[in-house]
């Protein structure tokens, strides 16, 4: 298995040069989402579905050198709409962003404050839609907030399935772990969200992402936070902070559910 070497969170001074649209770019992320920038529209509820291939089968967890990395296997499709999305969105994978300690590690803030990391769950527009959108990716976005215990649905994924397997990919590398039940760590049906139309927060930071931000964090064990900082880079390093600077609003319009 080969993994991309040639950028590092801790050389993002390097990344203008590397990818001119990283400092060229006007819709780059993340950005510090403030209320007062936001917009409070009322929007239809996310409707997400299994529509293909077994619930239950196992998922693949890789350590990339640079995040945890969880996916569905090949063939199942979980499927994302509604809200303002402009039509269907299939699960690629989801993965997490941290920090050196407890106080910081997300990438997007919320009104200036930080939690000890945001975990991504990204979708691709789904093919056979007719079209095309200028969105080709949404992102649901959830914050961690570091407790001595996760909350029940987070200890369930990420303490009890995550953790117990984690220590196989302490070196980039993937290991199959039992089926994620991930719908249950975003409250998606009730939660407030902010969503504007971004970037990969990650080389080549292609302005192709409708984030989605959810306003209430997850609590998450500081055990599990710690094991996300234990995991290795691909120097013989440590993977201890992978989050983006806050970048430019450029007069982006935010929207806020309500
Ligand atoms: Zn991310």
């Amino acid at each position: 298995m080969s993994f991309d070497d040639s950028w590092h969170h801790s050389s993002q001074f390097n990344w203008p040069k590397q990818f001119p649209v990283s400092i060229n770019g006007t819709r780059q992320s993340p950005i510090d989402i403030r209320e007062k920038d936001a917009t409070q529209v009322l929007l239809p509820h996310f409707n997400l579905k299994c529509i293909e291939g077994d619930q239950n089968a196992n998922w693949v967890m890789t350590n990339n050198g640079h995040t945890l990395s969880l996916a569905p296997p090949a063939g199942v499709k979980w499927q994302l709409s509604g809200s303002l999305l402009k039509g269907k969105y299939i699960l690629d994978h989801f993965h997490s962003h941290w920090g050196e300690s407890g106080d910081y590690g997300c990438e997007h803030l919320l009104d200036g404050e930080k939690f000890a990391g945001e975990t991504h769950f990204v979708f691709k527009w789904a093919p056979g839609q007719g079209k095309e959108c200028e969105d080709a990716a949404a992102v649901w976005g959830i914050m961690m907030d570091e407790q001595p215990k996760s909350e029940p649905v987070a200890q369930k994924t990420f303490d009890d399935i995550i953790g117990k397997h984690i220590h196989k990919v302490i070196k980039p590398g993937s290991c199959s772990i039992p089926a994620i039940n991930f719908a249950s760590l975003v409250p998606h049906g009730s939660s407030e969200y902010f969503a504007y139309q971004g970037s990969l927060t990650t080389p080549p930071f292609a302005e192709v992402v409708l984030h989605i931000v959810f306003k209430d964090p997850i609590e998450v064990s500081k055990k599990y936070m710690d094991q996300l900082r234990s995991l290795g880079d691909l120097r013989g390093g440590k993977t201890d902070a992978n989050y983006r600077a806050i970048q430019p609003l450029n007069g982006r319009k935010i929207f806020w559910s309500c």
